[in-house]
């Protein structure tokens, strides 16, 4: 009676191994593999003439990929459209993005802004109150911090103004009681100083963890801007906005791409 106990074991054995396999395959499709395509929002740091830091992008690129989305038939459109589709449930039109600068630093008010308002293009700016409050960079490369004078002209003149946190901190590392109190103390400046129901919320280091995302919600986010970490679809009221990274050294390709641009004719 040794082969039918030894078939048990293996039969067992094989059982286990798919059981494995399927929760790992269903843990890497949810939190590292989750990826929709296309994108939809261009995620912007730094904007400086020059610079070789890696979250520094240079006005001249800028300026090249702001022309690269009119001549692909991009229509610029402000981050609220992309929150509704996300809100209802609906998909966007294919050559539609928006724009978003994180860190609200002076040279997005100094190169950024002349560009943006040339373009007649819409355009979100996270910032993170603290530092504004402070003028300390989010990264010590960075041309500097706007001050609260800049962030109220920029919306004055239409922009959007949203959280990045208050202090930058990793907010994964949070209590719920410490996470509530970031989100908040930024959300009630950025209202006092704007004038604006600020909802959205766009996370430091884009880290988050998945059972933070109640949280959020209970501290008044509508939207939470990804970059890094993705926990998959999560809780449906708050609305994710997955983000394209443009950096340093990103090519005007991978732009397009990221953006879902299909056409296979000559581009631009
Ligand atoms: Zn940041």
């Amino acid at each position: 009676m040794e082969i039918p106990t030894l078939s048990k074991y293996s039969l067992s054995f094989a059982f286990l191994c798919l059981l494995f396999l399927v929760f790992g395959l269903w843990n890497v499709k949810t939190e590292e593999t989750y990826a929709p395509k296309p994108l939809h929002v261009l995620c912007y740091h730094d904007i400086t003439p020059n610079s070789s830091f890696k979250y520094s992008r240079t006005t001249e690129k800028l300026k090249y990929d702001f022309q690269l989305l009119r001549d692909s038939g991009f229509k610029v459109v402000p981050l609220e459209k992309i929150i509704e589709a996300g809100q209802k449930k609906v998909p966007l039109a294919l050559r539609e993005a928006a724009l978003t600068f994180d860190d609200a630093t002076t040279g997005q008010y100094q190169y950024a802004r002349p560009l943006l308002k040339s373009f007649g293009y819409p355009a979100t700016f996270y910032a993170p109150t603290a530092l504004v409050e402070s003028g300390e960079p989010a990264a010590k490369e960075y041309s500097g911090t706007m001050a609260w004078a800049d962030i109220q002209k920029l919306a004055e003149e239409g922009f959007y103004i949203a959280s990045h946190g208050h202090s930058h901190k990793d907010l994964s590392r949070l209590s719920p009681g410490d996470l509530k109190e970031e989100i908040q103390k930024s959300l009630s400046l950025l209202r006092k100083r704007t004038g604006m129901n600020v909802l959205d919320f766009c996370l430091p280091y884009g880290l988050y963890k998945r059972e933070q995302e109640e949280h959020f919600l209970e501290a008044g986010i509508r939207s939470m801007a990804l970059t890094t970490t993705d926990h998959g679809p999560g809780i449906p009221a708050l609305v994710k906005i997955r983000r394209f990274e443009v950096l340093a050294d990103t090519g005007a390709e991978e732009i397009l791409e990221a953006l879902g641009w299909e056409n296979k004719e000559k581009r631009p």
